[in-house]
C-alpha cells in the first residue's frame, strides 16, 4: 500500500529521471499526484454518425480493419494508412511517423478511435486519432481527463499513475466528514470524488466530483482561518494604553483627517488597548491616506515603550516610508532606521535593533534576515500586503518575545464580501473615503497610434510645473513581444518629443543606489518625467506628479491598473492618467472601458474578478495570495460562501468536530507553510 508522503519515484515507471519531469509540474509526492487535477475533460464517450459528422468535427468511433499499407513520404517520415469499416461506411485512419503501430494491425481486428474528421471530396480520414484495439478503454471511450503537461511527460502517463494510485491507496481513509456531516452538506463522498475528477464515470459525477473537491479546498481554507483566530483570541497579547500626545499629534498634522481614517484609527488604537493580540487588515483605496494611520499607531507603540517594524514589499517604497516617518517624528525623540538588503554596516544597526536603541525600523525582506533580532518588539506592520508570502509574515512576528500585534495594509485587491472569507483570521478596518479637496483623475484611452496626443498632454503639464509619469510593461526590447520596453522609450523621447524636459529612466534592474537616488529626484522636482517599468506601482507618492501614461495598457490587469492610477491625483492638483492600448479582443476593450469608467477601487477589483475568467492577465500573480489548486475564487464564488457557511457550522459544536478539525488545520498548516 501506498502513503501519502511517499515519493514518486515508488510508481512503477518512474525512476530518477523521470522523476526531475514530474516534479517541474510540482509532483514530489503521492498526495501532490491526487491533488494534480485536470485543467479541462473531452467527452469521449460522444460518437457521431459518419453521414453527420461535419469537417473537424471530434467524435469516438469504431471500425473493422480492411487493409493497411505503409509508404514513405519525404525526408523518411512514414504514413501508415488504414480502410475500415463499420455499419455507416468506409473511412480511413492515417498515421504519420508512427511506424510502431504497424506491429498491432491486422485485417478484421477491431479498431476504437477518437479523433476529429478530416472530411475530403470522397471520403473521410481520422489522421492521428486516439486509438485502442479489440475492446475500448479510456482514450477512446470516456470522459478523458486532459492535464497541464510539461517536456517530456504525456497525458496518458499521468492518467495512468493516477489511476494506479487511486487502486494502491487507500483513498477512503481520507474522508475527514464524517457521514452525518457529509449528508447534511450534501456532498460526494472524497473516494467517490477523487475517481470522478481524475477519471469520471459520467457528466453529472465530474459535477459533484468537481464540486467536492472545490468545496474541500476552501472549507479546508474557511476552517484553518477560524481556528487561528480562535487561537489568536486566546493568546495573552500586549495591552498598549492610548496616549495623549498622539491626539496631539493628530492636531499638528499638515490635514485633517477623513472621518474613515479617524474611524480606522479608533478600531487600531482600541484593538492595540485590549490585552490579547491584535491582527487587523486595514484597507484602503489607492491615496486613501493608510501610511499616515499606520504612523500614528506605530507612535502610540513607541510612546508605550515597544519597538514596531514596517516592512514593505520594495525598497524605493521602504526609503519613501522611512523619509515619511523622518518628517512625521521630526519633533520626537524616537530613533527611526532604514533597513534593506542595501543598507551599509548592517551589524551595526543589527546591534542597535537588539539592544533596543532604535524604536521604528522600516523596510524590506531584510527586516526578516535571521541576524535581526528585536529588543522589545511589540507592534509590526505591513504594507501592499498582498505582496508578501503567509510564511514572511509570521516570520516577522516571531522575532517578537511576546505576541506582537499586527497590521497588515491593503489596497483591496479584491471585493469586500470576499475579503471578509478570505481573511477571517483578520479584522478589518476600512477608509472609504479620500481626503477632501482630491480631485477625480480624468482618465482616458488611446489607441497606441495616438501616443503623440499623450505626450502632448504631458508637455502641458510639465510646463505648469507639473510631474509625470510613463510606464511601459517591459525593462528591455523583445524579439517575440511587440511590446514598447521602457528603454526603448526612453531613449526615443529624450532624442524626441520631449527632449527638451529632464527625464530619468527607472526600473527593476537598477542598482538600489541609483533607484534611490532617481526617485529623490523626482520627488525634489529635479526631474520631469520618470519613464518606468511597473516598479513604480506599489505605494510611491509624489503628490506633484499628475500625469500618467500607462504604454501597452492592455497587457495589465485592472488592479494593476487602478494601482498604477494610483500614482497621480495624490495631491490638490486636477491629474489625468490615459492609458495608451492596442486591444484587440473585445474582452480587452472591455477591461479599458471599464476602467475608464469606474474609479472605486472596490468596483474595479469587482469587474476585474468578473473579466478575469474571460480573459489573459499579465503580471497579477502575487505571492501573498493563496494559491488553490482546483478552486477559482471568481469562478466559483458560491461555493467559497458554501464552504464558509459549512465552517460557521462546525464551529459552532468545536466538541463533537474536534478531531476533524483538527486534522485539517494540521495539514493545512503543513501546506501553506510548504507552498
Ligand atoms: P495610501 O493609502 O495609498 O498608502 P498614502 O498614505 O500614501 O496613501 O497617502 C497619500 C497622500 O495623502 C499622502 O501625501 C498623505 O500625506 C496624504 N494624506 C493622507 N491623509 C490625508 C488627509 N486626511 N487629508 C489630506 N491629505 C492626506
Ligand atoms: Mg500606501
Amino acid at each position: 500500500m501506498l502513503n501519502l508522503n511517499d515519493s514518486i519515484t515508488t510508481l512503477p515507471g518512474i525512476g530518477e529521471k523521470k522523476g526531475l519531469k514530474f516534479q517541474k509540474l510540482n509532483i514530489f509526492t503521492i498526495e501532490d499526484f491526487l491533488n494534480y487535477f485536470p485543467r479541462k475533460y473531452e467527452d469521449r464517450t460522444v460518437k457521431i454518425n459518419l453521414d453527420m459528422i461535419k469537417d473537424g468535427e471530434a467524435t469516438s468511433g469504431e471500425g473493422k480493419i480492411i487493409r493497411f499499407q505503409k509508404s514513405y513520404l519525404r525526408n523518411r517520415k512514414t504514413l501508415i494508412k488504414i480502410l475500415l469499416s463499420n455499419d455507416e461506411g468506409y473511412f480511413f485512419i492515417k498515421f504519420f511517423n508512427n511506424p510502431y503501430i504497424l506491429t498491432q494491425l491486422e485485417i478484421d481486428r477491431k479498431v476504437y478511435f477518437y479523433g476529429k474528421a478530416n472530411i475530403n471530396h470522397f471520403d473521410i480520414d481520422f489522421i492521428n486519432p486516439e486509438i485502442e484495439f479489440d475492446k475500448p478503454s479510456i482514450k477512446t471511450n470516456s470522459i478523458y481527463p486532459i492535464y497541464p503537461l510539461t517536456k517530456g511527460i504525456n497525458n496518458n502517463e499521468i492518467i495512468k499513475q493516477i489511476d494506479y494510485i487511486i487502486k494502491n491507496y487507500n483513498i477512503k481513509s481520507l474522508e475527514y466528514l464524517d457521514d452525518e456531516l457529509r449528508e447534511k452538506f450534501n456532498l460526494m463522498g472524497i473516494p467517490e470524488s477523487i475517481v470522478n475528477v481524475h477519471l469520471p464515470e459520467n457528466l453529472e459525477n465530474l459535477k459533484q466530483a468537481r464540486f467536492r473537491c472545490i468545496f474541500d479546498e476552501f472549507f479546508n481554507y474557511c476552517v484553518y482561518l477560524q481556528f487561528q483566530r480562535n487561537k489568536r483570541l486566546e493568546e495573552k497579547g500586549i495591552s498598549f494604553a492610548k496616549k495623549d500626545e498622539v491626539k496631539e499629534k493628530i492636531q499638528n498634522l499638515p490635514f485633517r483627517l477623513t472621518n474613515s481614517q479617524k474611524k480606522s484609527l479608533d478600531e487600531i488604537l482600541n484593538d492595540m488597548g485590549k490585552n490579547t493580540v491584535m491582527k487587523r487588515l486595514l484597507q484602503g483605496d489607492v491615496g486613501s491616506g493608510k501610511t499616515v494611520i499606520a504612523l500614528l499607531t506605530a507612535y502610540n507603540a513607541v510612546l508605550n515603550g515597544y519597538q514596531v517594524a514596517f516592512m514593505v514589499p520594495t525598497e524605493i517604497l521602504a526609503t519613501q516610508h522611512y523619509n515619511t516617518a523622518i518628517n512625521f517624528f521630526e519633533n520626537e525623540n524616537i530613533n527611526i532606521t532604514l533597513l534593506v538588503s542595501a543598507t551599509k554596516k548592517k551589524n551595526a544597526i543589527y546591534k542597535k535593533i537588539s539592544n533596543g536603541d532604535l524604536d521604528v525600523i522600516i523596510g524590506t525582506h531584510a527586516l526578516i534576515a535571521e541576524k535581526v533580532s528585536f529588543n522589545n518588539l511589540g507592534y509590526v506592520i505591513t504594507d501592499e500586503q498582498h505582496r508578501f508570502g503567509v510564511l514572511q509574515r509570521e516570520t516577522l512576528s516571531k522575532k517578537s518575545h511576546y505576541n506582537p500585534d499586527t497590521l497588515v495594509m491593503t489596497a483591496t485587491p479584491i471585493p469586500r464580501t470576499l475579503s471578509l472569507i478570505l481573511h477571517n483570521d483578520m479584522d478589518i478596518s476600512t477608509i472609504n473615503e479620500l481626503p477632501s479637496g482630491r480631485k477625480k483623475i480624468k482618465t482616458f484611452g488611446y489607441k497606441k497610434s495616438q501616443a503623440k496626443s499623450a505626450y502632448e498632454k504631458v508637455k502641458v503639464e510639465i510646463d505648469k510645473g507639473r510631474q509625470a509619469f510613463i510606464v511601459c510593461p517591459l525593462i528591455e526590447e523583445s524579439e517575440k513581444l511587440d511590446l514598447i520596453s521602457a528603454k526603448e522609450l526612453y531613449k526615443e523621447l529624450s532624442n524626441g518629443y520631449l527632449k527638451d524636459y529632464r527625464l530619468a529612466l527607472i526600473h527593476g534592474g537598477l542598482k538600489n543606489s541609483d533607484k534611490d537616488r532617481i526617485m529623490r529626484d523626482f520627488e525634489k522636482n529635479n526631474i520631469n518625467v520618470l519613464i518606468s517599468t511597473t516598479v513604480i506601482e506599489v505605494g510611491i507618492n509624489v503628490p506633484n506628479a499628475t500625469v500618467l501614461v500607462i504604454n501597452d495598457a492592455q497587457r495589465f490587469g485592472l488592479s494593476q491598473l487602478h494601482q498604477l492610477r494610483g500614482r497621480v491625483g495624490r495631491g490638490e492638483y486636477q491629474s489625468y492618467c490615459i492609458l495608451l492600448h492596442d486591444a484587440k479582443t473585445n474582452v480587452a476593450n472591455e477591461r479599458i472601458k471599464t476602467f475608464i469608467q469606474i474609479d472605486d477601487g472596490f468596483e474595479i477589483a469587482k469587474k476585474d474578478l468578473e473579466l478575469r475568467g474571460a480573459g489573459e492577465i499579465f503580471g497579477t500573480k502575487q505571492s501573498g495570495q493563496i494559491n488553490f489548486k482546483i478552486g477559482d475564487i471568481s469562478q466559483n464564488t458560491n461555493i467559497l460562501f458554501f464552504a464558509k457557511e459549512c465552517t460557521d457550522y462546525v464551529f459552532k459544536d468545536i466538541e463533537r468536530n474536534k478531531v476533524m478539525l483538527n486534522k485539517i488545520t494540521e495539514s493545512m498548516y503543513k501546506n501553506i507553510f510548504i507552498s
